[in-house]
């Protein structure tokens, strides 16, 4: 049985190339990641990433390697500026392409040299009609295409032809070169597609120096068999190229005979993953740039506080398959929990300040308690948080009038324990001339630290509290999900009609304990009993703390 060599799971792309090392087909696997610059990656990027370099790892004794290449052949969508976000991205993800990084725009003259082949050799010509003719001579499903009347113009006609669209002497849409292969055939990408265009834009790589442009089609087989890629890996909707993309890799002159495969893309409920979607609501201020925490770009969830572990655990564990579904976002939330769960150390904030007194401490007091930063690790470290005569809690963890004998938090005649330290118990509250609380009076029970209530005292919840004179101040920006409906691109109105007006509320004076005074930025850590939390990495400083809700501890859409 064939098997790849360092994955546990596997699914048909592994036994194919499982298959095609234990037959000889090919020594290694080389297989590329191949994004077009025009904008930020997405999810869906990452598990193509995931897939191909993970890949080129598992094979990684044979010498598989995994190519980023830039295809950036359409100068007039791309800029610089993504080509570098999708650098640190990949990075981000944990992942190397070491000296394999490479640029589609690279082969130009490599594109040019395959065109005038098929020129040569009469399996390409320039067609100088106009699109809409070209288009109606396509025919449809059910009607085979008509030739063009350039279709049998001598090889030596389309030479000079070429040439001159090459040298500028044609506007944009008056020329093309088309590959010749069947008007009849049954799959119309194979209907004389178009494989040159003329543009004239200057491009991010090369300059001025090219007017001419190949298309997808062309240039992509030519760049896999360039680069010696032995499994080219796409999403499904390329399976119906995959003729022409066999087409010219037969008939161009090149070295190597890579082979495309395609599977489903990664689809998740709740958001857009398409760029160009993605490109609308930051270009319309919908949300605030392409790293915005709501979106599922790399760079949004990387400033959101997901982690690169918890996506690719996601991206395994999901598999790949040729099935097309709507993933579930509540199971990449999942795997996201689990992570921090595990790695991040847990503080206190209190988001919604209430002012406790503990009237049986004096006025100066400052004690440090000492917190666990960890409970999930056994060997965890701690931490010191002071506890000072006057704090705060979370207006929630204080009712005067309880709804139901349940309720364990603070309320008259009741005791809770601060997280951490003593047990406490109501004595009085303050109200303002609306009748607002504004204050707590409690008192301390010593002793009680880790330990058991004394006997007649009843006390079954601990809440998080900060001191209210040695604390942080922090900006809180809590954010959800960015659409309400499941599917946003089917609601009526298209995504614009649903996107959640509660998707971000920024909170001003929340109180952090002190131990975050020198938090960096991209700091994670669980706020007790509220949620995760990250630094934000543009806007966090120590002058000015703002965090950003990764998650809440349970998922609250799952209804
Ligand atoms: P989009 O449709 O979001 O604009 P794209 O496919 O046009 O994306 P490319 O830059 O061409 O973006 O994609 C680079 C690689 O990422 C391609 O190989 C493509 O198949 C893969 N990819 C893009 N979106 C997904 C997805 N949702 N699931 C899996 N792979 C994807
Ligand atoms: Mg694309």
């Amino acid at each position: 049985m064939a098997h790849s060599p360092e994955q546990d799971s596997t699914d048909f792309i592994r036994e194919i190339i499982a298959n095609d090392l234990n037959e000889g087909v090919h020594e290694t696997t080389v297989t590329r990641f191949p994004p077009e610059p025009n904008g930020y990656l997405h999810i869906g990027h990452a598990f193509s990433i995931c897939l191909n370099f993970g890949l080129a790892e598992e094979n990684k004794s044979t010498g598989g390697r995994c190519h980023l290449r830039f295809d950036d052949t359409n100068p007039s969508k791309e800029d610089i500026e993504y080509v570098e976000s999708i650098k640190s991205d990949v990075q981000w993800l944990g992942f190397d392409w070491n000296e394999h990084l490479y640029f589609a725009s690279n082969y130009f003259s490599f594109f040019y040299d395959c065109a005038r082949h098929l020129i040569s050799e009469g399996k390409a010509y320039v067609d100088l009609q106009d699109s809409e003719t070209i288009r109606a001579q396509k025919g449809s499903i059910t009607e085979p295409g008509v030739d063009s009347p350039y279709r049998n113009t001598s090889a030596e006609e389309n030479l000079a032809l070429f040439e001159k669209m090459k040298q500028g002497d044609f506007e944009e849409g008056k020329a093309v070169l088309r590959a010749k292969i069947d008007m009849t055939a049954d799959n119309l990408n194979l209907r004389d597609p178009l494989i040159y265009r003329v543009m004239h834009s200057e491009h991010h790589q090369a300059g001025s120096e090219w007017c001419i442009y190949p298309l997808y089609d062309f240039a992509h087989p030519l760049e896999d068999a360039k680069e010696g890629i032995t499994h080219s890996l796409c999403s499904l909707e390329f399976e119906i190229r995959r003729p022409l993309y066999n087409w010219v890799v037969e008939n161009c002159p090149v070295a190597s005979t890579p082979k495309q495969y395609e599977f489903a893309r990664l689809n998740l409920n709740y958001t857009v993953l398409s760029k160009r979607k993605l490109k609308e609501l930051v270009d319309d201020s919908l949300v605030n740039g392409w790293d915005d925490p709501r979106l599922m770009t790399l760079s949004g969830m990387r400033r959101r506080g997901y982690t690169p572990s918890a996506v690719k655990n996601y991206c395994k564990n999901i598999g790949v398959t040729k099935f097309v579904s709507l993933r579930d976002m509540a199971v990449l939330d999942f795997e996201l929990r689990q992570d921090l769960n595990k790695t991040v150390d847990r503080k206190m904030a209190v988001l919604d300040p209430l002012k406790v007194v503990i009237t049986n401490l004096p006025a100066d007091h400052f004690e440090e308690l000492q917190c666990v930063d960890n409970p999930e690790d056994e060997n965890s470290s701690t931490r010191s948080v002071p506890l000072t005569q006057e704090i705060y809690i979370e207006r929630d963890d204080f009712m005067e009038t309880p709804p139901n004998k349940k309720y364990k938090r603070l309320a008259p005649g009741k005791y809770v324990r601060l997280r951490g330290g003593y047990i406490i118990g109501y004595q009085s509250h303050e109200t303002d001339t609306e009748g607002n609380i504004t204050q707590i009076n409690v008192e301390y029970i010593p002793d009680t630290i880790g330990q058991n209530p004394p006997e007649g005292i009843k006390c079954k919840a601990a809440i998080h509290w900060v001191s209210a004179t040695h604390h942080v101040e922090a900006e809180i920006r809590l954010y959800d999900r960015l659409f309400n409906e499941p599917e946003p691109d089917k609601v009526e109105g298209g995504y614009r009609a649903c996107i959640n007006p509660e998707s971000l509320k920024v909170i001003k004076n929340a109180k952090l304990e002190y131990s975050l005074k020198d938090a960096p930025p991209a700091y994670a850590c669980q706020f007790e009993r509220i949620g995760y939390f990250i630094s934000d990495n543009q806007d966090h400083t120590n002058d000015t703390p703002v965090f950003n809700r990764t998650i809440g501890l349970k998922d609250s859409w799952g209804k």
